[in-house]
């Protein structure tokens, strides 16, 4: 995909600042951080959400929690929140499915 800007960074063509390159996921720290650690988890494959990672590839969404937790594991003592907003409405702005990896210090704004 051209036009998307994840997959741009993932072939090299844009900058990123990587903490893992793996076969099917990378993970690479989100420009505008909104926690101490703020990374973002993303499929090398272009798909555009987590439900359909779910449905068509489900290994690699699988993947993509066990590099969530190595991040964490060596960044934030393990802890971590995990988010994926899915469409405009709920904030998604790059079309190309990522968990947003947020830890580091005691998390302020929490959902329960
Ligand atoms: P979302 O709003 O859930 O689609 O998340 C997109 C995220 O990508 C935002 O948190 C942005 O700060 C982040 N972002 C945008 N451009 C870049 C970039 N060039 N490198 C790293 N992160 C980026
Ligand atoms: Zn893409």
């Amino acid at each position: 995909m051209d036009s998307c800007l994840f997959c741009r960074i993932i072939a090299g063509e844009i900058p990123g600042d990587f903490v893992l390159q793996e076969d099917d996921v990378v993970a690479f720290r989100d420009i505008n951080p909104k926690a101490p650690v703020h990374v973002l988890v993303v499929p090398r494959m272009h798909v555009s959400s987590v439900s359909e990672l779910a449905r068509t590839s489900p290994a690699i969404l699988a993947a993509m929690a066990d590099a969530a937790q190595r991040i964490a594991d060596a960044e934030t003592g393990g802890h971590f929140r995990w988010i994926f907003n899915t469409g405009e409405n709920a904030g998604q702005t790059v079309f190309h499915v990522h968990g947003h990896v947020l830890g580091g210090g005691t998390l302020g704004w929490s959902p329960a």
